[in-house]
């Protein structure tokens, strides 16, 4: 924690995309002006500090955005931020503004790096996190995740349709990356009769001999939602092996891609995102620094920069037994 004084902010976005990361902007910008402090968007995250596009931001920059996806700072992944030099230029683009703090929206990454960057410049930094994977210790919700679900369970409801109109299975691959979070809710809000996820061990014949056993008592539709990082390697993988198993089925796959991460934020997104944009600069302000603004049981929490890292939270088996038997 350092007690300096905090003038002007930069925000930025760095990362993947997600629904959501406008309302976290649009809540740093009109915070830090209600508190007559100057704030200043970064292009491209990391990289914008690095190559100096950084702009003085006003609340009319950030008009009309609020239900927009994507990011009007643009993201990136910046490799030349991983170097001292890198990180040095960044600095004095920063300094020579008179910058003094920092909002960072993106994931644990995102948060490595500045916590990187604020030890070494002695510059408080603020994590916002912002990943639809929801894969970040330190806070039951991430912006965009709410979004990424409802877009995906709005698709699979749609093949659902397609799936009983020829009685067909469905894998449907959503995203998640090494978490399986969107796959779990998806999957249960669309009544899929199972759920491949990295967090647990799927039991491959058990789902044969109940997949067989409802081809026999002619339950044709089915759903199979599968996490991208499950352990057999995503939907095409699950999907080659139930057509050689099951060679009677009609299967079918699809993988629901990037349309997860687009779209208009959902409410929820955009509520989180206006809180957590709301308490990162009240954090700057008040001397709480290097930490990430997480919700915990509809409270803010505040988790120290390099402990909010990358988690695999439990599925509870609560959910995997009411899937089982929802599903028969
Ligand atoms: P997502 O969860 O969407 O991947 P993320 O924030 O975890 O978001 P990363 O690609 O891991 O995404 O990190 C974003 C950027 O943060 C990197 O491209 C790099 O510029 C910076 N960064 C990450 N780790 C470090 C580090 N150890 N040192 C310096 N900078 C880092």
């Amino acid at each position: 924690m350092s007690a300096k004084k905090v003038t002007k902010i930069a925000v930025l976005t760095s990362g993947g995309d997600a629904p959501g990361m406008n309302a976290a902007i649009r809540a740093v910008v009109r915070t830090s002006v209600h508190h007559g402090i100057d704030v200043f968007g970064v292009a491209r995250g990391y990289n914008g500090m690095i190559e100096d596009d950084i702009f003085q931001m006003y609340s009319k920059s950030v008009g009309n955005i609020i239900q927009r996806g994507g990011t009007i700072l643009k993201t990136a992944r910046s490799a030349a931020f991983f170097e001292p030099e890198g990180r040095k230029i960044a600095y004095e683009n920063l300094k020579k503004r008179g910058i003094n703090g920092i909002v960072v929206i993106g994931g644990d990454g995102s948060f490595k790096g500045a916590q990187k960057f604020s030890h070494e410049f002695d510059i408080p930094c603020i994590g916002i996190p912002g990943t639809i994977d929801k894969d970040i210790a330190g806070s039951d919700f991430t912006i965009g995740f709410d979004t990424a679900v409802n877009t995906a369970v709005e698709a699979i409801d749609k093949i659902r349709d397609t799936a009983d109109a020829h009685d067909r299975l469905f894998v449907v691959e959503v995203m998640g990356r090494d978490a399986g979070y969107i796959a779990l809710h998806s999957g249960i809000a669309t009544g899929a009769e199972n759920i491949l996820i990295p967090e647990s061990k799927t039991d491959m014949e058990a789902m044969i001999a109940s997949l067989t056993e409802k081809e026999k008592r002619k339950k044709l539709v089915n759903l199979i939602v599968v996490a991208e990082g499950e352990e057999f390697g995503g939907g095409t993988q699950v999907g080659n092996f139930l057509k050689e198993k099951l060679p009677n089925a009609d299967i079918r796959v699809c993988i629901l891609g990037h349309i997860q991460r687009g779209g208009s934020p959902s409410c929820l997104d955009r509520l989180i995102a206006s809180r957590m944009g709301y308490h990162a600069v009240e954090c700057l302000l008040n001397g709480t620094h290097n930490v990430m603004v997480g919700i915990v049981d509809n409270k803010i929490k505040y988790t120290p920069l390099d402990k909010a890292i990358k988690a695999k939270q439990k599925i509870s088996d609560e959910w995997l037994k009411i899937v089982k038997i929802l599903a028969s």
